[in-house]
């Protein structure tokens, strides 16, 4: 009869055992989430950012207007495929003309 070692994970599992599938997963780092801390929407009603289709986007996009971390709120929508609301003072649709904008230009900087 053989007897198995446990793996040992790297450091940040303080060098426990841990089962072979769970060592070998990457895990990122925790996502830099301060910029919400300073978000002009906060304590503004949410329903805001996420109207009824057809209605009026333009006191969310006000709210958005006057924010210090609209980049950062924008950048984020984008990099998790935020489909609904306004993120970053941006529609749905806007991300997604901005998005395809993206893509072309790093299809057009690739073959270049
Ligand atoms: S850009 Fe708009 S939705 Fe994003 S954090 Fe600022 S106020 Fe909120």
């Amino acid at each position: 009869m053989t007897t198995q070692t446990p793996i040992t994970a790297p450091t940040e599992q303080g060098g426990q055992p841990v089962h072979e599938f769970a060592a070998q997963m990457m895990i990122p780092p925790a996502e830099d989430r301060e910029w919400q801390e300073r978000a002009n929407c906060l304590g503004v009603d949410p329903d805001l950012f996420f109207p009824e289709r057809g209605a009026s986007t333009k006191e969310a996009k006000g709210v958005c207007g006057g924010c210090e971390v609209k980049v950062e709120c924008l950048e984020y929508a984008l990099a998790h495929g935020e489909k609904f609301g306004i993120w970053g003072g941006m529609s749905e649709r806007e991300r997604r003309r901005l998005r395809r904008q993206r893509a072309l230009a790093r299809r057009g900087a690739a073959s270049a």
